[in-house]
């Protein structure tokens, strides 16, 4: 198996100066990315820019979070936390540049949490890319209100909308959704955006990319009270410089990582697949080795995703699948049954690149090369998280 790096945590043959090349696809679609940049080594900073030796005991919040704060075992805040959680509670607005993995999730919600406990009608709005980002945060915010009296639901596609209109008859502190459920709601006249005072924009790179920028647009229009704003990303494009100024103001600025590339945590390597060669017993051959214990492969079309899982399975190696044709329920317990440890890999398409926090993803595996590196990035911020080293390795053809 030819890799380019050498790396002592696989014993696949390596050597450092071969350069891959590139081959003409048969498909229509051709990655324009440069191999070599996915080849990188680690250089974790350890608990820097992670973990800050700040308490969380000092903040100025109610003592039933700080007990559940406790009970999740987090002692000491992360940098984004140590950097925002004061100025959120003052009600500042807020920029983060950050990758998945620095602790951003419990850095807006714990302020968030603290205004709820402070003013009954208080409201906040988290709006998300993807469904399963949406339904993790609402996972996160249960666990950091265990025991008090607050209300949240999640808002997404893929979900059957009767069941949200009972939800939205009982008085919500807090609401996590995709847009296009949110504003669904909004014109049926059964969520108002007028009430809610803080508004979240989680991945907002993507939030306010063509796609979904419009459908911002009308939630913010419809946000006439709103009075607090924070952002999050782990990248921060020039081109939305002008939208995330009218959309802020004097934010509160932090950036864990330059905002640009990938994960330093993560050990990038690249694995070249020889013209003949089976690809997908290159695939089985690296799971002989050790550490492999919790692998996201991620491939580019649902029909890849499909058979590699198919494939893994009949090869004894326990597979879960998630993309865009899998039902919402499917997905959910698809990822639980990763996140148990059930199955030890899971396959899936960009669906399941962005925001997913499953702890311990020893690897993440591109089958194929991915189209761009903003995709690319966001994969590889599935592993090396919470300080961790992880290993990214990439399949090029
Ligand atoms: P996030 O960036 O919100 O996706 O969080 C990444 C991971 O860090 C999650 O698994 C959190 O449970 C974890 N985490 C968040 N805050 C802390 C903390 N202060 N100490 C330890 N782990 C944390």
């Amino acid at each position: 198996m030819q890799t380019t790096r050498n790396n002592k945590s696989r014993s696949t043959g390596r050597n450092r100066n071969q350069r891959p090349q590139a081959r003409p696809a048969k498909n229509k679609k051709v990655s324009k990315l440069d191999p070599n940049l996915l080849i990188k080594a680690a250089q974790p900073s350890g608990q820097e820019g992670f973990q800050s030796k700040t308490p969380f005991a000092g903040l100025p919040i109610h003592e039933k979070v700080l007990q559940n704060v406790a009970a999740k075992g987090y002692e000491n805040m992360t940098y984004i936390q140590e950097k925002s959680i004061q100025g959120l509670l003052e009600g500042r607005d807020m920029l983060g540049i950050s990758n998945t993995g620095s602790g951003k999730t419990a850095a807006f919600l714990i302020p968030i949490i603290e205004h709820a406990l402070k003013d009954s009608k208080f409201e906040a709005l988290i709006v998300t890319p993807t469904r399963e980002l949406a339904l993790q945060i609402e996972e996160e915010f249960k666990s950091l209100t265990q025991g008090l009296p607050l209300r949240s639901a999640t808002f997404i596609g893929g979900t059957n909308i009767n069941t949200d209109v009972k939800t939205l008859s009982r008085k919500l502190n807090v609401i996590v959704g995709t847009p296009g459920r949110l504003l669904d709601l909004a014109n049926r006249r059964l969520l108002k955006f007028q009430t809610i005072q803080t508004l979240v924009l989680d991945e907002f790179d993507r939030m306010l990319d063509m796609g979904f920028v419009n459908d911002v647009k009308k939630i913010i229009a419809g946000m006439t009270q709103r009075k607090q704003t924070m952002l999050f990303s782990a990248t921060l494009e020039p081109s939305q410089k002008n939208l995330i100024d009218g959309i802020l103001r004097n934010p509160i600025q932090v950036k864990v990582n330059n905002g640009g590339t990938s994960s330093e945590n993560v050990d990038q390597d690249i694995i070249r697949v020889p013209e003949g060669k089976d690809k997908f017993g290159m695939l089985t051959d690296l799971f002989q080795e050790e550490g492999l214990d919790k692998v996201i492969i991620f491939t580019e079309t649902k029909r890849l995703a499909d058979r590699v899982s198919k494939k893994l399975n009949q090869n004894g190696i326990r597979s879960g699948l998630i993309h865009g044709n899998k039902s919402q329920n499917n997905r959910n317990r698809t990822i639980d049954e990763f996140k148990n440890g059930d199955t030890r890999v899971l396959v899936a398409t960009d669906v399941a690149a962005r925001g997913i926090d499953v702890s311990d993803v020893t690897h993440v595996i591109n089958y194929q090369l991915p189209m761009t590196m903003d995709s690319y990035i966001h994969r590889i911020g599935r592993t090396g998280r919470a300080g961790k080293t992880g290993v990214a390795i990439t399949f090029v053809d």
